[in-house]
């Protein structure tokens, strides 16, 4: 699975909060990143459900593999 965040990311951290081993805020570029190029099989769930719930829209799932 690869993930990207838009900059769309209005920077309120719930995806950090509900999953923080994949998202991080990045203070220099002012919203949050994804630490993984390809995203361990483990956190695909929370991944997903992150994506639902981002209230901007900004995580983008573009392989889901
Ligand atoms: S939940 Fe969405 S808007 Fe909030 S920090 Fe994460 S990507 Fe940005």
């Amino acid at each position: 699975m690869k993930v990207k965040v838009t900059k769309e990311c209005m920077g309120d951290r719930r995806c950090n909060d509900l999953c923080p081993e994949v998202f991080e805020y990045d203070e220099d570029e002012l919203k949050s990143i994804v630490k993984f190029d390809e995203v361990p099989s483990e956190y695909y769930a929370l991944v997903r459900q992150a994506a639902e719930e981002c209230g901007a829209f900004a995580i983008e799932i573009e392989d889901d593999n």
